[in-house]
């Protein structure tokens, strides 16, 4: 075997593999190039979702001819500190992405500084380049990339479609514009402009506010929290979702280091952590963060891309991310989000059509004093709690009329009725809200376990006929190896023969759940996440597993005084605008917009 040195040529196509992967990746380098260049409007341009053409205008200081020259040769750079390697001030640093570029394209850079009359063009054509030609543009640099990956056939046939490449470019886009609000972007198509995000005016959170409206709507403001806090010299800032605002992936998760979008494994899994309780495991949250970092700290140069980082101390900034989430989250109180509100609206708008007969309705709303069927049905409704045999955590404590009194203002308001014995209506001062009775105590009832474990532990119930459930051995062996956690649980289980356990005592609030489908969820949660997250993260999901086998069902009947109590207690506990799996436990209408519904206003 004889070793050889590579031409450059080929020392760039390698590096464009790295650095390069798809139309986005080069619109990333070319953006970030702008932005160093302190551009404030870059306007991207896109044919065939990148493959044709990539074209990419900014108005920043522009370079000269021999500038023009250095920038397409390989490591060659005006941002590097050489004395101190971990000091970035710049998105780029390694000077490659035009060599690398222009290796597998046919490049063409004109640009005209700031301070000259004439603008520079040149063209780099598979790696071959040409001759620097005198150009006219106006200050500025546009770079337009044809044919991207012509040189290189291997990497075209790995190209999606012209579609998902377009998208993977607007979220690229997107992500940049984040981070700077004081740029203007846009992005267009050969007949479409996909992305527009003008310069935003103000202060730092003010400019903040209105670009993240910008390109996520006016639902992404109105259901998102504010997050401010500092640890130990790293300081996080930005919106996270309410929990009932969540999604099916993790990409609508922006996450930025000093301004660099980032996808990093320690920050997707402190947003996981701070979200535990409040999502199902397959619902991801929206939001927005910005970790800023004293450079020392973190090394961007661990990824061709950037894409990933590596903390000096991660465990700070998990720490840091994971508090601040969780007590914003907290602050909101049992807020659910207005989308829901807005959708249940929605559907509500009334379906005048045509044939509908105007003249004679055929229900007549007549007067307020109760029929007698409805006089009936709200006896029905008082009907005593014998329907209801849940174990306590609905107290009945006041008695109905303080109840009533307290009740006329509060938020969650006074109970009406129960529909389909699933719904709880409840009128409020100004308008009505409707509760999901099954979901609401399910949040009560963890709520409930969870502060009776920090505090004296949770108490359990003897079983008068032990209950034995036989498992698959992997579960089986999983429950076994938790015996200890789960019986600080309150729930005690032995193993029985070679394939089942037996269960002698269960956690009292559950009252009589059904212990064998309980044991079987268990089993399933311990085996999908003692493998994943820490032991505290497994058995919270244990909880949560217990809490809704304990709950009040959908289906079951409730009286007034049960409902309001229900009411009562969801005011005065915590994140009880959501149940455990992230759906929200109520929706609140205002009477404004049932008015607007009825064409009162
Ligand atoms: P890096 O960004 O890592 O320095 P690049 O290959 O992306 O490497 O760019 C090489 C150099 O070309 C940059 O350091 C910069 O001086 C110059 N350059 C590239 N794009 C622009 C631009 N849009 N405006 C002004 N200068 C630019
Ligand atoms: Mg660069």
């Amino acid at each position: 075997m004889r070793i050889k040195t590579l031409s450059p040529v080929t020392i760039n196509r390698i590096a464009a593999g790295e650095v390069i992967e798809r139309p986005a990746s080069a619109v990333k380098e070319l953006v970030e190039n702008a932005i160093d260049a302190q551009a404030t409007r870059i306007d991207v341009i896109l044919h065939q979702g990148g493959r044709n053409l990539i074209s990419i205008t900014d108005d920043g200081y522009g370079m000269s001819k021999e500038e023009l020259e250095l920038a397409v040769e390989r490591h060659t750079t005006s941002k590097l500190n050489e004395t101190n390697l971990l000091d970035i001030q710049h998105f780029g640093f390694r000077g490659e992405a035009l060599p690398s570029i222009g290796s597998v394209s046919r490049l063409t850079l004109t640009s005209r500084r700031k301070d000259e009359e004439l603008a520079w063009s040149l063209t780099v054509d598979g790696g071959e380049k040409g001759k620097t030609i005198p150009a006219s543009l106006a200050q500025g640099t546009r770079i337009e990339v044809r044919d991207l990956f012509f040189a290189t056939p291997a990497r075209l046939k790995f190209l999606k479609s012209e579609r998902v490449e377009q998208q993977h470019t607007v979220e690229m886009l997107t992500r940049l514009a984040m981070a700077h609000p004081e740029v203007a972007f846009t992005l267009s198509t050969e007949n479409r402009v996909l992305l527009k995000a003008p310069a935003t005016q103000g202060t730092k959170e003010e400019r903040r506010v209105e670009r993240l409206k910008s390109l996520l709507g006016q639902e992404f403001a109105d259901n998102t929290v504010m997050v401010d806090s500092e640890r130990e010299g790293v300081s996080l800032s930005g919106y996270v979702g309410l929990p009932t605002f969540n999604r099916g992936t993790a990409s609508a998760q922006y996450l930025f280091v000093n301004n660099r979008p980032v996808r990093d494994k320690v920050l997707l899994g402190a947003t996981k952590a701070a979200y535990l309780d409040f999502l199902a495991r397959d619902r991801h949250p929206i939001l927005v963060l910005f970790i800023d970092i004293p450079f020392e700290e973190v090394d961007v140069n661990v990824h061709p891309t950037k894409a990933e980082v590596r903390f000096r101390s991660s465990g700070t900034v998990h720490g840091l991310i994971t508090g601040a989430v969780k007590n914003a989250l907290q602050t909101a109180g049992h807020r659910a989000s207005t989308t829901i509100s807005q959708a249940a609206l929605n559907s509500f708008t009334p379906h005048i059509t045509p044939t509908m007969p105007s003249v004679q309705p055929k229900f007549t709303y007549t007067s307020p004093a109760p029929s007698s069927e409805a006089r009936e049905r709200s006896h029905q409704y008082q009907a005593p709690s014998q329907y209801y045999t849940a174990p306590s955590p609905i107290p009945a404590t006041s008695s109905p009329s303080a109840t009533t009194y307290e009740a006329a203002d509060a938020p969650l308001g006074l109970a009406r009725c129960q529909l389909h014995t699933t719904y709880i209506v409840a009128e409020t001062t100004d308008g009505i809200v409707i509760v999901d009775q099954h979901a609401a105590h399910e949040r009560l009832v963890y709520e409930q376990m969870k502060q009776d474990q920090q505090q004296n532990g949770i108490a359990k119930q003897h079983l008068l006929l032990p209950e034995i459930v036989e498992l698959p051995a992997p579960i089986l062996d999983k429950i076994i190896s938790y015996r200890k956690q789960l019986s600080h649980l309150g729930l005690t289980v032995e193993a029985f023969g070679e394939n089942a356990v037996i269960i002698r005592e269960t956690p009292a609030l559950l009252g009589a759940a059904n212990v064998q489908q309980l044991i079987k969820d268990i089993g399933d949660d311990l085996l999908e996440f003692s493998e994943g997250v820490a032991l505290a993260g497994a058995l919270e999901h244990v909880l949560e597993t217990m809490a809704c086998h304990g709950s009040v069902r959908a289906g079951r009947k409730l009286n007034i005084e049960e409902m309001n109590a229900l009411l009562r207690e969801m005011e005065s506990t915590p994140h009880s605008g959501q149940c455990n799996h992230g759906r929200p436990t109520y929706v609140a209408l205002k009477r404004d917009d049932i008015e607007k519904l009825f064409g009162r206003r």
